[in-house]
Protein backbone atom coordinates (compact mmCIF):
# COMPACT_ATOMS: atom_id res chain seq x y z
CA UNK A 1 0.00 0.00 0.00
CA UNK A 2 1.52 3.46 -0.72
CA UNK A 3 0.47 6.40 1.60
CA UNK A 4 0.37 9.63 0.35
CA UNK A 5 0.35 12.70 2.81
CA UNK A 6 -1.61 16.32 1.38
CA UNK A 7 -1.08 19.10 3.03
CA UNK A 8 -4.14 21.44 2.29
CA UNK A 9 -2.55 24.68 3.91
CA UNK A 10 -1.64 25.94 6.92
CA UNK A 11 -3.32 27.16 10.12
CA UNK A 12 -2.22 29.08 13.65
CA UNK A 13 -4.45 28.85 16.67
CA UNK A 14 -3.84 30.53 20.12
CA UNK A 15 -1.57 28.74 22.18
CA UNK A 16 -4.32 27.75 24.91
CA UNK A 17 -6.09 26.18 21.94
CA UNK A 18 -3.15 23.77 21.31
CA UNK A 19 -2.73 23.24 25.17
CA UNK A 20 -5.86 23.75 27.24
CA UNK A 21 -5.76 25.08 30.44
CA UNK A 22 -8.75 26.34 33.28
CA UNK A 23 -12.07 24.30 33.67
CA UNK A 24 -15.16 24.28 31.81
CA UNK A 25 -15.76 28.32 30.71
CA UNK A 26 -12.75 29.77 31.89
CA UNK A 27 -11.00 27.12 29.66
CA UNK A 28 -12.99 28.46 26.46
CA UNK A 29 -12.37 31.67 27.28
CA UNK A 30 -8.91 31.65 27.60
CA UNK A 31 -8.47 29.56 24.25
CA UNK A 32 -10.44 32.42 22.75
CA UNK A 33 -9.05 35.05 24.23
CA UNK A 34 -5.61 34.29 24.38
CA UNK A 35 -3.33 36.89 22.41
CA UNK A 36 -0.47 34.40 22.01
CA UNK A 37 -0.79 31.92 18.87
CA UNK A 38 1.23 29.03 17.38
CA UNK A 39 3.11 28.87 14.50
CA UNK A 40 1.53 27.97 11.01
CA UNK A 41 1.02 24.48 11.16
CA UNK A 42 0.08 21.92 8.14
CA UNK A 43 -3.29 20.71 7.75
CA UNK A 44 -2.97 16.92 6.51
CA UNK A 45 -5.51 14.76 4.81
CA UNK A 46 -4.23 11.38 4.73
CA UNK A 47 -4.60 9.34 1.27
CA UNK A 48 -4.21 5.58 1.04
CA UNK A 49 -3.89 3.12 -1.99
CA UNK A 50 -5.52 0.07 -0.98
CA UNK A 51 -6.17 -2.72 -3.23
CA UNK A 52 -9.61 -2.55 -2.58
CA UNK A 53 -10.12 0.91 -3.85
CA UNK A 54 -8.37 4.92 -2.86
CA UNK A 55 -8.85 5.70 0.57
CA UNK A 56 -8.64 9.78 1.71
CA UNK A 57 -8.92 10.28 5.32
CA UNK A 58 -10.28 13.75 6.22
CA UNK A 59 -10.36 16.20 3.28
CA UNK A 60 -9.34 19.32 4.62
CA UNK A 61 -9.47 23.30 4.38
CA UNK A 62 -11.49 24.85 1.63
CA UNK A 63 -9.91 28.12 -0.07
CA UNK A 64 -12.76 30.09 1.42
CA UNK A 65 -12.26 28.95 5.50
CA UNK A 66 -11.68 32.72 6.52
CA UNK A 67 -14.37 34.13 4.79
CA UNK A 68 -16.22 36.11 8.20
CA UNK A 69 -19.48 33.90 9.18
CA UNK A 70 -21.52 35.78 11.41
CA UNK A 71 -24.02 32.73 12.82
CA UNK A 72 -23.65 30.87 15.19
CA UNK A 73 -22.90 34.35 16.73
CA UNK A 74 -20.19 33.21 18.59
CA UNK A 75 -18.04 32.59 15.30
CA UNK A 76 -16.26 35.69 14.90
CA UNK A 77 -14.36 34.97 18.05
CA UNK A 78 -13.62 31.04 17.02
CA UNK A 79 -12.43 32.67 13.62
CA UNK A 80 -10.28 35.21 15.72
CA UNK A 81 -8.49 32.57 17.30
CA UNK A 82 -8.21 30.42 14.67
CA UNK A 83 -6.23 32.13 11.02
CA UNK A 84 -6.01 29.74 8.21
CA UNK A 85 -3.53 30.22 5.43
CA UNK A 86 -4.28 28.37 1.96
CA UNK A 87 -5.00 28.89 -2.08
CA UNK A 88 -7.62 27.19 -4.18
CA UNK A 89 -4.80 25.02 -5.88
CA UNK A 90 -3.70 23.60 -2.13
CA UNK A 91 -6.98 22.01 -2.31
CA UNK A 92 -7.44 18.17 -2.08
CA UNK A 93 -8.98 17.60 -5.22
CA UNK A 94 -6.11 19.54 -7.40
CA UNK A 95 -3.68 17.85 -5.30
CA UNK A 96 -5.24 14.56 -5.98
CA UNK A 97 -4.64 15.36 -9.72
CA UNK A 98 -1.51 16.42 -9.43
CA UNK A 99 -0.47 12.49 -7.74
CA UNK A 100 -1.66 11.34 -10.66
CA UNK A 101 -5.06 10.25 -8.82
CA UNK A 102 -8.30 11.03 -9.61
CA UNK A 103 -10.92 11.85 -6.59
CA UNK A 104 -14.07 10.47 -8.80
CA UNK A 105 -11.84 7.58 -8.01
CA UNK A 106 -12.17 7.89 -4.45
CA UNK A 107 -14.24 4.72 -2.64
CA UNK A 108 -14.12 5.62 0.63
CA UNK A 109 -14.04 9.28 2.39
CA UNK A 110 -13.22 8.69 6.44
CA UNK A 111 -13.80 12.09 8.13
CA UNK A 112 -12.20 11.61 11.62
CA UNK A 113 -14.74 14.33 12.95
CA UNK A 114 -16.32 17.33 10.67
CA UNK A 115 -14.68 20.45 11.95
CA UNK A 116 -14.05 22.88 8.89
CA UNK A 117 -10.87 22.12 8.67
CA UNK A 118 -11.39 18.20 8.28
CA UNK A 119 -14.82 18.64 5.90
CA UNK A 120 -14.08 21.76 4.04
CA UNK A 121 -12.94 19.35 1.05
CA UNK A 122 -15.95 17.49 0.69
CA UNK A 123 -17.66 18.60 -2.63
CA UNK A 124 -14.21 16.87 -4.17
CA UNK A 125 -15.89 13.34 -3.83
CA UNK A 126 -19.16 13.38 -5.37
CA UNK A 127 -19.01 9.70 -5.74
CA UNK A 128 -17.18 8.64 -2.77
CA UNK A 129 -18.93 6.86 0.30
CA UNK A 130 -17.93 8.93 3.20
CA UNK A 131 -17.92 7.20 6.86
CA UNK A 132 -18.55 9.43 9.64
CA UNK A 133 -19.45 7.91 13.36
CA UNK A 134 -23.12 8.39 14.43
CA UNK A 135 -22.08 9.61 17.40
CA UNK A 136 -20.24 12.86 15.55
CA UNK A 137 -23.37 13.10 12.94
CA UNK A 138 -25.80 13.44 16.11
CA UNK A 139 -23.91 16.69 17.39
CA UNK A 140 -22.87 17.77 14.27
CA UNK A 141 -26.25 18.20 11.95
CA UNK A 142 -29.08 20.76 12.55
CA UNK A 143 -29.22 24.00 14.70
CA UNK A 144 -28.04 22.17 17.50
CA UNK A 145 -24.86 21.12 15.34
CA UNK A 146 -23.91 24.66 14.32
CA UNK A 147 -24.57 25.63 18.08
CA UNK A 148 -21.53 23.12 18.60
CA UNK A 149 -19.74 25.04 15.90
CA UNK A 150 -20.02 22.57 12.99
CA UNK A 151 -20.49 24.55 9.64
CA UNK A 152 -22.77 22.24 8.33
CA UNK A 153 -24.49 24.84 5.89
CA UNK A 154 -21.43 24.59 4.20
CA UNK A 155 -21.81 21.24 3.32
CA UNK A 156 -23.43 20.17 -0.51
CA UNK A 157 -26.93 19.04 -0.47
CA UNK A 158 -25.75 15.23 -1.55
CA UNK A 159 -23.61 14.77 2.11
CA UNK A 160 -25.25 11.80 3.26
CA UNK A 161 -22.28 9.71 4.99
CA UNK A 162 -22.43 6.42 6.29
CA UNK A 163 -22.89 5.93 9.55
CA UNK A 164 -20.94 3.71 12.39
CA UNK A 165 -21.14 2.19 15.53
CA UNK A 166 -18.23 0.56 17.05
CA UNK A 167 -19.24 -3.02 17.80
CA UNK A 168 -18.35 -3.21 22.11
CA UNK A 169 -18.42 -7.34 20.91
CA UNK A 170 -14.99 -7.01 19.66
CA UNK A 171 -12.22 -5.05 21.23
CA UNK A 172 -9.42 -3.93 19.45
CA UNK A 173 -6.81 -3.41 21.70
CA UNK A 174 -7.22 -1.07 24.55
CA UNK A 175 -10.27 0.70 22.16
CA UNK A 176 -13.93 -0.21 23.42
CA UNK A 177 -14.82 -1.03 20.15
CA UNK A 178 -14.19 -0.79 16.35
CA UNK A 179 -15.89 -0.86 13.14
CA UNK A 180 -13.42 -2.78 10.01
CA UNK A 181 -13.65 -0.91 6.91
CA UNK A 182 -11.93 -3.17 4.39
CA UNK A 183 -12.75 -6.86 3.30
CA UNK A 184 -8.65 -7.58 4.10
CA UNK A 185 -9.46 -6.39 7.56
CA UNK A 186 -6.44 -4.28 7.57
CA UNK A 187 -8.28 -0.85 8.32
CA UNK A 188 -10.57 -0.25 11.13
CA UNK A 189 -12.06 2.91 12.49
CA UNK A 190 -11.68 2.97 16.61
CA UNK A 191 -13.53 5.73 18.79
CA UNK A 192 -11.46 8.60 20.41
CA UNK A 193 -13.53 10.91 21.98
CA UNK A 194 -12.34 14.08 23.25
CA UNK A 195 -11.68 17.01 20.67
CA UNK A 196 -14.95 16.24 19.82
CA UNK A 197 -17.73 13.71 20.92
CA UNK A 198 -17.46 11.44 18.13
CA UNK A 199 -14.20 11.34 17.00
CA UNK A 200 -12.95 8.65 15.40
CA UNK A 201 -9.50 7.63 14.39
CA UNK A 202 -8.48 5.04 11.47
CA UNK A 203 -5.71 2.04 11.96
CA UNK A 204 -4.22 0.74 8.96
CA UNK A 205 -2.15 -3.26 9.89
CA UNK A 206 0.24 -4.17 7.42
CA UNK A 207 3.21 -7.19 8.18
CA UNK A 208 3.99 -6.18 11.77
CA UNK A 209 3.35 -2.40 11.46
CA UNK A 210 0.63 -0.50 11.95
CA UNK A 211 -0.19 2.89 11.45
CA UNK A 212 -2.76 4.90 13.56
CA UNK A 213 -4.54 8.30 12.05
CA UNK A 214 -5.36 10.03 14.73
CA UNK A 215 -7.22 13.12 13.21
CA UNK A 216 -7.35 15.87 16.36
CA UNK A 217 -7.13 13.23 18.99
CA UNK A 218 -4.41 14.98 19.54
CA UNK A 219 -2.31 18.14 18.28
CA UNK A 220 1.35 16.30 18.62
CA UNK A 221 3.11 13.71 19.69
CA UNK A 222 4.68 15.00 22.86
CA UNK A 223 1.05 16.58 23.95
CA UNK A 224 -0.06 12.74 23.47
CA UNK A 225 2.65 11.46 25.21
CA UNK A 226 1.94 14.32 28.05
CA UNK A 227 -2.07 13.49 28.19
CA UNK A 228 -2.19 17.15 27.85
CA UNK A 229 -6.17 17.98 26.44
CA UNK A 230 -6.37 20.65 24.13
CA UNK A 231 -8.47 24.33 24.92
CA UNK A 232 -11.70 23.61 22.46
CA UNK A 233 -12.89 20.33 23.08
CA UNK A 234 -15.93 19.59 24.84
CA UNK A 235 -14.17 16.93 26.52
CA UNK A 236 -10.93 17.16 27.60
CA UNK A 237 -11.01 13.76 30.49
CA UNK A 238 -12.42 12.40 27.92
CA UNK A 239 -9.12 13.90 24.98
CA UNK A 240 -7.35 12.18 27.95
CA UNK A 241 -8.33 8.72 27.83
CA UNK A 242 -7.87 8.76 24.65
CA UNK A 243 -4.47 9.68 24.96
CA UNK A 244 -4.27 6.48 27.53
CA UNK A 245 -5.67 4.25 25.56
CA UNK A 246 -3.74 5.39 21.84
CA UNK A 247 -0.46 5.17 24.40
CA UNK A 248 -1.39 1.42 25.25
CA UNK A 249 -2.09 0.69 21.80
CA UNK A 250 1.22 1.92 20.58
CA UNK A 251 2.92 0.25 23.05
CA UNK A 252 1.33 -3.33 22.29
CA UNK A 253 2.38 -3.05 18.59
CA UNK A 254 5.03 -1.02 16.69
CA UNK A 255 2.99 1.92 15.47
CA UNK A 256 3.65 5.04 13.68
CA UNK A 257 1.24 7.73 14.13
CA UNK A 258 0.49 9.99 11.80
CA UNK A 259 -1.05 13.63 12.89
CA UNK A 260 -4.25 15.25 11.58
CA UNK A 261 -5.11 18.64 10.01
CA UNK A 262 -3.38 20.26 12.63
CA UNK A 263 -0.48 17.99 12.73
CA UNK A 264 2.78 18.36 14.75
CA UNK A 265 6.10 16.20 14.11
CA UNK A 266 5.25 12.61 12.37
CA UNK A 267 6.64 10.55 15.43
CA UNK A 268 7.53 7.06 16.59
CA UNK A 269 5.66 6.11 20.09
ZN1 LIG B 1 -10.91 19.42 15.07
Amino acid sequence: MTIHAIETGKVKITKSWRTGYGDGNKRLMNTLFDSEFTEWLPIYVWVIEHPEGLIVIDTGIPADANKRIWFPPFMPLIQRAAKFQMTPEEEVGPQLRQLGLSPSDVRWVVLTHLHQDHDGGLHHFPNAQFVVSSKEWEMAVGLKGRMNWYLNQRWPDWFKPHLVDFDSRIPLGPFGGHHTLTQAEDIHLVPTPGHSRGHLSVTLSEDDLSIMFAGDASYTAELLRAQSADGIGPDPEGQQETHRKILAYATSRRTERLPGPVGGAQAKQ
